[in-house]
C-alpha cells in the first residue's frame, strides 16, 4: 500500500535558520553547495531534489568543489568500480576538511542503501559528516540541521511503500525534463543490484504526476520523459491506472508537446501501451527496450522472463503500429556461462532489430546478486573482445539506420548550441535521433523543421527549412 510522505515545512525553515546561524561568518555571502552525481537519470533527478532542498535552506550553487561550503556525492552502485571511486573522492577531501573544518561533506544515493558499504565509509572517514540512502531524501533538512549543530549522521532505512511527494526541486534549465513516476523494482534480474537497494515497486498517483507535468508546462517545458526502472509495470491503486492510462492522462496536459518514457521491460510491454503509442500524437516514436542478450539460455540465467521470440514479437507489433519507431537497447556481454554461440546470437539479434543506439556493457559481478556467485565467470580478455565486436556491429547498423534519414524532413526540439567551430543548434527528432544544424541560442526551446543532409558517427546533420 502506497503512503505519501512530505518534507515538513517547519523542518525546512528550521534547517534554513540553522544554516543562517552557522554561516553568519561568510561576510554577507550565501553559503554554497556542490553536488557530484553518478549513475542514471533517477540519480540525476534525485540531485535536483537535493539542490532544491538546499536552496530552500538558503544555499546557492558553488562554481566548483573548492568553493563549496557543503559537498554531496550522490552515488550509484550499478556501475563497475563505483565504490572505489567514491572512497577515493572522500579520501581526497581530507586535506580540504583539515584546512576548513566547517566544510560539510555528505554521501547519499543508492550505493549508500547498501548498509555494509555505508557503515564502512562512515567508519573509514571520520571527517565525513553525513551518509544517507535514497529513501531519506525528504529528511535532508532535519539531517542538515543536526550536522550544522555538530552531529555526525548515518541513516539508511529500507522503505516499504513510501513515496516522498512535494520535495522542492531545482531543475537544470531545459525544455526537456524528467518526471519520476515510480520507484524500485520487483524483477530481480540475476545481475542487478537495484531491487536490493531501491526496494520494491511503488507508483506515484496519477494526480501528483499530472500536477507536476502541469507545473513544468507552465514553466515552459515542452518535452517530458516519464522515468522508472520498469515503467510498464506502473500501477496506481488509488486511480486503478496502468501505464498506458497514465501516458494518455499526461498527453492531455496543455503546453507539453512531446512525451517519452523509460525504461520498458520487454516482458511487460503490453498491447495497451503499443495502442497508446500509436494513438497519442504526443508520444514519441521511440522506445528504450533493453534486450540484454540474444540467447534464450542466457536470458533465462539472467532471470529476464522473456525469450527472443517474445522480444521479436513485441518489436514486430511496435513497428507495425508505430511507423518509423526507433529502438534503443542495453546489452551485457560476458555474462557467466556465455559461450561464443550465445554471443553470436546476440550479434545476430542486433543485426536483425537495427537499433538506433545501444548501451553496451561488459558483465561485472555485483556482490549480493545471484550472478556474482555463478560458475563459469568469463575472463576479462574474452569480455573485452566481445564488447568490441558488439560495438562494431551496433555501429554498422547505426550507420545504415541513420543514412535512411538523408533527404527526410522532421521537427527538432532545440536543446542547445554547440560553439566548437561554427555555431550549431542541436536537438532531437521525435524518434530520438539527435540533429545538428546551423543555428543560434535564440532557437533554444523552439520546434524547428529541418531537412537531413548528412550523418556523423552518432547523429544526423541537417539544415533549417
Ligand atoms: S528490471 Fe532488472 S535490470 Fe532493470 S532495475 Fe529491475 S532488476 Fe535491474
Amino acid at each position: 500500500m502506497r503512503k505519501d510522505i512530505a518534507v515538513p515545512q517547519g523542518e525546512l525553515e528550521s534547517a534554513r535558520l540553522a544554516a543562517e546561524r552557522i554561516n553568519n561568518n561568510l561576510d554577507g555571502r550565501k553559503p554554497t553547495y556542490y553536488i557530484e552525481t553518478y549513475g542514471c537519470q533517477m540519480n540525476e533527478h534525485d540531485s535536483e531534489k537535493i539542490a532544491g532542498i538546499l536552496e530552500r535552506c538558503g544555499y546557492v550553487p558553488a562554481a566548483d568543489k573548492a568553493a563549496a561550503n557543503i559537498i554531496f556525492f550522490n552515488t550509484c552502485c550499478v556501475r563497475d568500480h563505483a565504490e572505489k571511486k567514491v572512497f577515493g573522492n572522500i579520501g581526497a577531501l581530507k586535506k580540504v576538511k583539515d584546512e576548513n573544518p566547517s566544510l560539510i561533506i555528505g554521501v547519499c544515493g543508492c550505493m549508500m542503501q547498501q548498509k555494509e558499504v555505508a557503515d564502512k565509509l562512515f567508519k573509514r572517514f571520520p571527517y565525513l559528516d553525513m551518509v544517507f540512502g535514497t529513501n531519506e531524501l525528504h529528511m535532508l533538512p532535519n539531517l542538515l540541521e543536526k550536522v550544522l549543530n555538530g552531529e555526525r549522521i548515518e541513516l539508511v532505512r529500507q522503505m516499504d511503500g513510501e513515496i516522498a511527494e512535494g520535495l522542492p526541486v531545482k531543475r537544470i534549465d531545459s525544455v526537456s525534463q524528467f518526471v519520476t513516476i515510480m520507484y524500485g523494482c520487483n524483477n530481480f534480474c540475476s545481475y542487478c543490484i537495484v531491487p536490493y537497494v531501491r526496494g520494491r515497486e511503488r507508483s506515484r498517483s496519477v494526480e501528483s504526476i499530472v500536477n507536476e507535468v502541469k507545473d513544468l508546462a507552465a514553466n515552459g517545458v515542452k518535452e517530458i520523459t516519464l522515468l522508472g526502472q520498469n515503467v510498464n509495470s506502473y500501477y496506481s491503486e488509488d486511480d486503478n491506472a496502468d501505464f498506458p492510462a497514465l501516458l494518455r492522462a499526461v498527453c492531455k496536459v496543455d503546453g507539453i508537446e512531446r512525451v517519452r518514457f523509460m525504461t520498458s521491460h520487454p516482458k511487460d510491454l503490453s498491447d495497451g501501451l503499443i495502442a497508446a503509442m500509436a494513438e497519442e500524437e504526443k508520444v514519441c516514436p521511440h522506445i528504450h527496450l533493453p534486450v540484454q542478450s540474444g540467447s534464450d539460455r542466457i536470458l533465462k540465467l539472467m532471470n529476464r522472463h522473456y525469450d527472443c521470440e517474445r522480444y521479436f514479437t513485441v518489436v514486430d507489433k511496435l513497428k507495425a503500429a508505430v511507423p518509423g519507431v526507433e529502438l534503443t537497447t542495453d546489452i551485457i556481454v560476458g555474462f557467466p556461462g556465455e559461450t561464443e554461440e550465445d554471443f553470436e546470437a546476440t550479434l545476430d539479434m542486433v543485426e536483425k532489430i537495427g537499433y538506433s543506439a545501444a548501451y553496451t556493457f561488459k558483465y561485472s559481478p555485483r556482490t549480493g546478486t545471484k550472478a556474482a556467485t555463478m560458475d563459469e565467470q568469463i575472463s576479462e580478455e574474452v569480455k573485452k573482445e566481445r564488447l568490441k565486436r558488439l560495438n562494431d556491429t551496433v555501429a554498422k547498423g547505426l550507420k545504415a539506420g541513420s543514412e535512411k534519414y538523408i533527404g527526410q524532413e522532421g521537427e527538432v526540439l532545440v536543446e542547445g548550441c554547440d560553439h566548437r567551430g561554427e555555431t550549431m543548434a542541436y536537438g532531437k527528432l521525435p524518434c530520438f535521433k539527435m540533429v545538428y544544424f546551423k543555428g543560434d541560442e535564440s532557437m533554444i526551446g523552439s520546434l524547428r523543421c529541418v531537412r537531413i543532409t548528412g550523418i556523423t558517427k552518432n547523429s544526423l546533420v541537417g539544415e533549417l527549412i
